[in-house]
């Protein structure tokens, strides 16, 4: 070769990252619909929060919606991984839909928890970002009105309940671990009589995709995070890497989106990748990389996971 030599380059690929098994169930589930009934299956919002996912669903049959009237009377349709409001299953089958809820598990599982302790008595405080469709379908789950939304220590201050009201808080499963714990702190230092989850809301994935970004973060000049400014888990671990004392983080859709004069100086990078980021983007962000310095790529594996669902059935 001519020119100049690249000048070296350590890539840390943080481990675990990218696809969760309630990604893969879920893409799983439009593939599977895709076979089993020809195109076009509907999919109600993105399946994940995740272009690139989305465009080869498309390519493949699977045709985008916003709501379900869009889609024609007695279609297949699929429902995303985020899960959905009580009423919205119920509309698609009056409509003579074929609906298939791609619901993680869980999701599911934070929604039987509010409907419990709404059944309880209980106030319900969920711990979540306004408007993200996780966080809607979780307040779907019960009657208007029934729970409130905070993402704040102070909003727990600002909630119009007496101290003595029983309580029971859930949390986004994509949520921030450290910034839910101290928001817990503030509901029970606040209530009198709070209930948490059984366990954590805060799902394996983004738990283990965290953590694992947590111990890289001050060991590197610049984090990459594989994933969409519009993925809730995508925009934590971009948090957290900040938090945690990387100097240099960006979040970044694909390789054509990173910004290199960020990496000038850099001799060691970590790369992660979102629970809804296909690995394809993480190579691709390798490959460009490699093309601008001489890399040497390593992966940091923080912990082992072997989590998997049974796939969807659909028939
Ligand atoms: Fe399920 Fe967690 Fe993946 Fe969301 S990020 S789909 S809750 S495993």
């Amino acid at each position: 070769t001519r020119g100049r030599p690249l000048p070296p380059l350590r890539v840390l690929l943080a481990a675990p990252r990218g696809f969760c098994a309630g990604v893969r169930r879920a893409i799983d589930a439009v593939e599977q619909a895709l076979r089993r009934f020809g195109p076009p299956v509907f999919v109600r919002r993105a399946i994940v929060h995740n272009l690139a996912v989305v465009r080869s669903l498309e390519a493949k049959g699977a045709i985008f919606v916003e709501e379900l009237s869009e889609v024609p009377d007695g279609a297949v349709v699929i429902l995303s991984a985020h899960g959905v409001a009580r009423h919205v299953e119920a509309d698609g089958r009056n409509r003579g839909q074929r609906v298939f809820n791609a619901i993680c598990p869980l999701v599911a599982k934070v929604h039987q928890g509010v409907v419990r302790h709404h059944q309880d008595g209980r106030r319900v405080i969920l711990i979540g970002h306004e408007g993200h469709p996780e966080t809607i379908g979780t307040l779907g789950q019960l009657p208007e009105g029934a729970a409130f939304v905070v993402d704040s220590a102070e909003a727990v201050q600002m909630l119009d309940l007496d101290p003595g009201t029983p309580v029971a808080y859930a949390v986004q499963t994509t949520y921030s671990a450290d910034e839910a714990a101290a928001i817990v702190a503030a509901i029970e230092a606040r209530f009198s009589d709070a209930r948490g989850p059984r366990g954590s809301d805060i799902c394996y994935a983004t738990t283990n995709r965290q953590a694992a970004v947590r111990s890289l973060a001050p060991r590197v000049d610049a984090m990459i995070v594989a994933g969409e400014h519009f993925s809730s888990n995508a925009c934590r671990l971009a948090e957290v890497a900040s938090a945690f004392g990387c100097p240099s983080v960006q979040l970044v859709a694909d390789a054509s989106h990173v910004d290199w004069s960020l990496l000038t100086r850099s001799r060691i990078v970590a790369i992660t990748s979102a629970a809804s980021t296909p690995e394809a983007t993480v190579e691709g962000i390798v490959a460009a990389l490699a093309g601008r310095f001489d890399v040497q790529v390593e992966e940091v594996e923080h912990v082992a996971e072997t989590v998997s669902f049974k796939p969807l059935k659909i028939h």
